[in-house]
């Protein structure tokens, strides 16, 4: 009889969504040339959205959860892996289309896997996530669009969330003047210890606002959407950038065509889902680079499978801080 291991299943019944942690084997797993014995994997808003059903993310039922894991490749029919080798997955359409990382085994294609960074173990992989990494490529993007820690105050909202609490770290160490946007202003000096400068609450910007407002920010990393993005871009200073990653207050955009057409602001998205293999590549050399790994233990809490649902629900409902690394193989 094949071996077998444990697995959190997403179904879709007559009654609604259901979470079971069954135990599974290699033939349960979808096609792939790698399979991955899987040490970590997160829990990140998406995830959230996944296994409380709150969000359209699964698209193929049932489905193991989990959009990033990392571990050690087991067996390869991939050239570029073989087994033993570390690696990395974020994103990829795992949880939505393809089972993820929420399982001891996972088999995957080849070509989403990253090599681990030899900066990172496993878990500080996880640790850092596709929030960590998706804040990576926000930097980036703002970086790329030229803005420079002497342009001006960069804004992150969604402070206290994955994404924002990565993107604080990583901006402070590149010397940017850090304002930190939260609705839990009793994080404020968690969100100082990372690095940001000034702490706002974030009603300052949830409301609608005025389409041309007073310009404060060079920058910003904006992970809610809504009528918050739609003020940010109100108040970016002449030539400054925003880059859009998230979607927690909303997926509605209010705003109008004058942040761009009067002060040449530039809404930059980003992706990381399909992000090219390039673009991760960087991003994660920059990773280890530009993120201190005291600060992103500080922000990291680590739970088992069994404690999936309960974070799950957790950050749905923003009461989680930082980032969450699911332990799964060690
Ligand atoms: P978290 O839940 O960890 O962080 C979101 C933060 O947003 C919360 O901590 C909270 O911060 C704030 N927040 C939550 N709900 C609301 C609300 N209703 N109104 C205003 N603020 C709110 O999520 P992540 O950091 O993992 O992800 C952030 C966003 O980015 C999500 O929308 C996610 O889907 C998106 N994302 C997109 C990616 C992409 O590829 N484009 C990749 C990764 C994430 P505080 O308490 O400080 O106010």
């Amino acid at each position: 009889m094949s071996e077998t291991f444990r697995a959190i299943r997403i179904s879709k019944t007559d009654e609604g969504q259901t979470i079971e942690i069954p135990r599974i084997s290699l033939e349960d797993l979808m096609e792939g040339d790698v399979v991955v014995a899987v040490a970590h994997s997160t829990v990140n808003y998406k995830d959230g959205l996944a296994i409380t059903g709150t969000g359209p993310v699964v698209r193929k039922w049932p489905m193991i959860g989990g959009i990033d894991l990392a571990g050690t490749v087991e067996s390869s029919d991939n050239s570029l892996f073989k087994s033993g080798d570390k690696v990395l997955l974020n994103g990829y359409g795992l949880s939505e289309t393809h089972f993820g990382g929420y399982a001891d085994k996972a088999r995957v294609k080849g070509e989403w896997l990253l090599p681990l960074p030899t900066a990172f173990t496993t878990a500080q992989a996880m640790a850092i996530g596709t929030a960590g990494y998706t804040a990576m490529l926000c930097v980036l993007a703002l970086e790329d669009h030229g803005i420079a820690p002497d342009s001006g105050e960069v804004l992150v909202t969604g402070a206290n969330g994955g994404v924002g609490s990565v993107a604080i770290a990583i901006l402070a160490r590149l010397g940017y003047s850090v304002t930190a946007s939260t609705g839990r202003p009793a994080e404020a000096e968690y969100l100082k210890s990372l690095g940001a400068t000034t702490i706002i609450d974030r009603a300052e910007l949830s409301e609608k606002g005025r389409p041309l407002d007073k310009e404060r920010w060079a920058g910003a990393v904006d992970c809610l959407g809504s009528t918050t993005l739609a003020n940010v871009l109100a108040k970016t200073r002449y030539g400054g950038a925003v880059a859009a990653c998230g979607l927690a207050q909303g997926a509605d955009l209010p705003s109008t065509v004058m942040p761009f057409i009067l002060r040449g602001v530039a809404l930059l998205g980003v992706d990381s889902v399909q992000a090219p293999m390039t673009k991760r590549k960087r991003a994660w050399d920059r990773l280890a680079t530009d993120l201190d790994i005291a600060k992103l233990e500080s922000m990291t809490r680590h739970v088992t499978l069994d404690e999936v649902p309960q974070a799950a629900a957790d950050i749905v409902a923003g009461k989680v801080r930082g980032r969450v690394v699911v332990d799964i193989g060690g």
